[in-house]
């Protein structure tokens, strides 16, 4: 379950979950504003054979997002 990421601290815009290509077969999970492009955290992962890790890195980034003043 990924928790549902506040507006932007800055400009109020909605906020959405990316999840890029990154290098060697690694993925990068993190968390945007779709107005101004201010970024949370960022977490590389590998995925695996289910989609465990990556819903750990989602729900990481997601709460960072959120608690971050
Ligand atoms: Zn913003």
């Amino acid at each position: 379950m990924t928790p549902e990421l506040l507006p932007c601290p800055f400009c109020g815009a909605a906020a959405e979950l990316q999840d890029v290509e990154w290098l060697f077969g690694r993925r990068r999970a993190l968390c945007a504003c779709v107005e101004c492009g201010a970024q949370g955290r960022e977490l590389d992962y590998r995925p695996g054979p289910d989609d465990g890790l990556r819903d750990e890195a989602w729900y990481a980034v997601a709460c960072a997002w959120n608690t971050r003043a």
